[in-house]
């Protein structure tokens, strides 16, 4: 296993110690990066070693911290090519543990407060964090309490009692949630383990970077579709694509990273047409793919400078856009996609029409979880009236919004 060595701030490149729990940079406030001595490893791994392990994505474990696992199978999901074009593969997320591709990072993170002895632990979330937070938490018999807004989708909630969390719900935008649990967690001896405020979740997310090349031979795609709101995956396969090619396995060429938002929460694709190098709150969030509801995310400096350098792009997409592609997945590809995950194929499409891609480049759309988790959101739009073929129903634009807003920082 390599050795964790240290946590390096990412605005300026501080050094803190990974020998207890940290949070972010105490000089400026920048997400901290956890980083390994891969010197043994650099020239005697071979990345096709893995492939006869089997597992979860701890199947990682030389790129990952030396600690007992809280493990439930996350990772080593199936990337599946799709029927209309087998170059584009879709990235399915939806069979981790939770139903979400949150599961990988909590694995990481919760693994790591068991490791550092951490008690309680506490979530600001829109929902899939949460419910994967209470699962790896229960995993761990580690106290969780969860804050978010009291419309989230109905699974999320369900869930998070079921696993035995302590599930507040609150009435008002999940920014609220981050102040409580800012304010509180002090005296109620919480460890905060919001998006990019703590170090080990984007390891886990990392994975995923790791997975796919695992998966394409080593080889890396051309474009990678990642629907964006917190970030933390699209930051964390950045960071182990740096790594793999520190390690020999890959050279310098990355895929160009598209962060693919939703027209009613489209920060990043903001600031990244306006060219500059942080977002600024977007008012009023608003869109059924709730995953995507997160009005400034943390680490809006590192997915800006990650679309820049791998010269890749962002673009908004409709709800109604996205409502067509989760059906047309389904139908089409038998995979029923989250939201998020659909919104994904809206973007592919309009790339390939503007000629930012051609249909012959190896592309990744990432399904970042199940349909299965947005019954409530979904129904509405397909069964009223259910006589209605569900692609002809009612247009999403009639639907009530769902406006509470997702928000990981800056609180
Ligand atoms: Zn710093």
């Amino acid at each position: 296993m390599a050795t964790l060595t240290h946590l390096e701030c990412t605005k300026c490149g501080n050094k803190v110690s990974a020998k207890e729990p940290q949070t972010v940079c105490p000089v400026d406030g920048g997400s901290l990066y956890a980083r390994y001595d891969f010197g043994p490893y650099i020239g005697k791994l071979n990345p096709q070693d893995f492939s006869s392990r089997t597992g979860s994505m701890w199947r990682y474990r030389e790129v990952l911290p030396e600690v007992d696992p809280v493990s439930l199978g996350e990772g080593q999901t199936p990337m599946i090519p799709m029927r209309e074009n087998p170059n584009v593969f879709i990235k399915d997320e939806g069979l981790n543990p939770t139903g979400s591709f949150k599961a990988r990072g909590l694995s990481a993170a919760v693994t790591m407060c068991r490791a550092y002895g951490v008690k309680k632990i506490a979530i600001p979330s829109a929902g899939n964090a949460a419910s994967a937070l209470a699962a790896y938490a229960a995993a761990a018999g580690i106290e969780a309490h969860i804050f978010m807004p009291k419309d989230v989708p109905e699974a999320n909630r369900v869930e998070c009692i079921a696993y035995g969390a302590k599930v507040n719900l609150i009435d008002g935008l999940i920014s609220d949630c981050a102040k409580i649990v800012n304010e509180r967690k002090k005296d109620e001896g919480w460890f905060d383990i919001s998006s990019l405020k703590e170090p080990f979740r984007v390891e886990g997310k990392k994975t995923m970077g790791y997975e796919l090349a695992d998966q394409l031979g080593w080889r890396l795609p051309d474009a990678i579709f990642y629907p964006t709101g917190g970030g933390v995956g699209l930051i964390g396969m950045w960071k182990a694509f740096d790594e793999m090619q520190e390690l020999g396995w890959i050279g310098a060429q990355r895929p160009k990273m598209i962060a693919v938002q939703s027209a009613g929460c489209a920060p990043v694709v903001k600031a990244w047409e306006e060219g500059k190098s942080a977002v600024a709150m977007w008012p009023n969030a608003a869109t059924l793919a709730s995953g995507l509801r997160v009005p400034k995310p943390y680490g809006d400096y590192l997915i800006l400078d990650v679309l820049k350098k791998s010269h890749g792009t962002a673009l908004a997409v409709s709800d109604e856009e996205v409502v067509e592609a989760v059906h047309h997945w389904a139908r089409v590809e038998g995979i029923f996609a989250a939201p998020e995950g659909a919104a994904s194929l809206v973007a592919y499409r309009k790339l390939l029409a503007s000629e930012f891609l051609a249909a012959h480049d190896s592309v990744v759309l990432f399904n970042t979880g199940s349909g299965l988790k947005y019954l409530d959101v979904l129904d509405p739009v397909w069964a009223a009236p259910r006589s209605v073929e569900p692609a002809k129903a009612e247009p999403a634009a009639k639907l009530a919004a769902r406006h509470i807003g997702g928000i990981i920082g800056p609180y």
